[in-house]
């Protein structure tokens, strides 16, 4: 997920201070449990490893942000939307790579300064559209100088108005050579993106997750997934990846709580995901009714949470749109926060 980035958003405000610290015990935790103590110590002044901190055990939650498109917006960010988000007691934050790299720079820069001023994990992700492997080497070498010890790695969209992906001719053509490029050059761990409803150029989700698995393959340490609707398509992408394809690594749930109609509506059709027919139901109810809806979007979210939680899920992936507030409901619903 990340086509959020070519609309900004404002930036939300914080959820309150009364909250749990780094790492969610239990990964069958239900709505209201209170853990005692945190299963991964905090994270302040250490390079935590995500795959290895998904390896743990323990539920744990993350957030993704996107690069703002003005310097105004980055300043409110990092004055009002990332500590807000930090209230929450996230693992770590991730940051979006724009299309065509155009964020490039940009995305170094807001990882490498949340680490230096939040004293937060923060993983870059990063993606191969436009680059030669000696750039991507530099970026590697640029993040690596920053103290960024943890990748997302994509093989991104084409840019806009193209319509099939062309790889750089010194560059890479999918993500699992993306992968193994990172894990020869770099002392990272990676995540790569999951697709529960198998991804839009393959005609055959079970095609894809089998080249899911050869991301794994290549070195991937965890897998996060594409925003999704319905459970159903998680549990099997889940099962078949688990039960057929062997994948071991931690799987973990991107999630989106709707804001409205409009906008999921675009981020659905961009990124190819389906939206029920019950959800769409709700939607078209509420299409003229924003607070209506986002209070939808908290509760569907929540549902989901739990449903993934008792299954065991390694971790929920908040898409955050740079923004606290549903977030932070999601996670007071579901105990995670007070
Ligand atoms: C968690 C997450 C974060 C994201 N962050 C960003 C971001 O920051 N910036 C951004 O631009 N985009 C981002 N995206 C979107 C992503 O870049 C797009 O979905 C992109 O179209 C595919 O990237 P990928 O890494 O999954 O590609 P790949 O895994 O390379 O797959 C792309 C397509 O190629 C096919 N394929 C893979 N291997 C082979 C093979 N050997 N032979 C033939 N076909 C093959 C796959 O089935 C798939 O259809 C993100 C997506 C997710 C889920």
């Amino acid at each position: 997920m990340y086509h959020y980035s070519l609309k900004p958003v404002p930036v939300g405000v914080g959820a309150g201070s009364d909250v749990r610290t780094a790492g969610f015990p239990s990964p069958k935790s239900k709505r209201g449990y209170r853990p005692e103590q945190p299963a991964i110590p905090s994270w302040k002044g250490v390079h935590l490893r995500i795959g290895e901190l998904h390896r743990q055990g323990g539920l744990v939650v993350s957030f993704e942000l996107f690069p703002p498109k003005t310097p105004d917006q980055t300043a409110k960010l990092f004055e009002e939307g990332i500590p807000g988000l930090l209230e929450l007691s996230p693992a770590f934050l991730t940051c979006t790579y724009g299309a065509g790299g155009s964020t490039k720079d940009q995305t170094l820069e807001i990882v490498t300064r949340i680490r230096r001023e939040f004293e937060v994990e923060a993983v870059s992700h990063l993606t191969c559209v436009g680059a030669s492997r000696e750039e991507i080497g530099q970026f590697l070498a640029q993040a690596r100088s920053g103290g960024i010890s943890n990748i997302v790695a994509l093989r991104g969209d084409p840019p806009r108005g193209d319509e099939t992906f062309k790889p750089h001719p010194d560059g890479f053509k999918y993500a699992h050579e993306l992968v193994s490029f990172i894990k020869q050059t770099g002392d990272f761990d990676v995540a790569v993106a999951g697709y529960p409803e198998g991804h839009p150029e393959c005609p055959d989700r079970h095609l894809d997750w089998q080249r899911l698995a050869a991301k794994v393959a290549a070195g991937a340490d965890l897998v996060i997934t594409q925003l999704f609707y319905n459970l159903a398509d998680y549990f099997e992408f889940e099962d078949y990846l688990r039960g057929r394809l062997k994948v071991s690594v931690p799987i973990v749930a991107g999630i989106l709580p709707i804001l409205s109609k409009q906008q999921i509506e675009r981020f659905c059709g961009l990124c190819g995901a389906q939206i029920p027919p019950d959800v769409q139901a709700k939607l078209d109810q509420y299409a003229d009714d924003p607070a209506s809806c986002r209070a939808y979007g908290i509760e569907l979210a929540t549902r989901m949470c739990e449903k993934l939680i008792a299954r065991g899920v390694s971790g929920l992936h908040f898409y955050t749109l740079n923004r606290t507030a549903s977030t932070a409901a999601v996670m007071k619903n579901l105990g995670l926060v007070k």
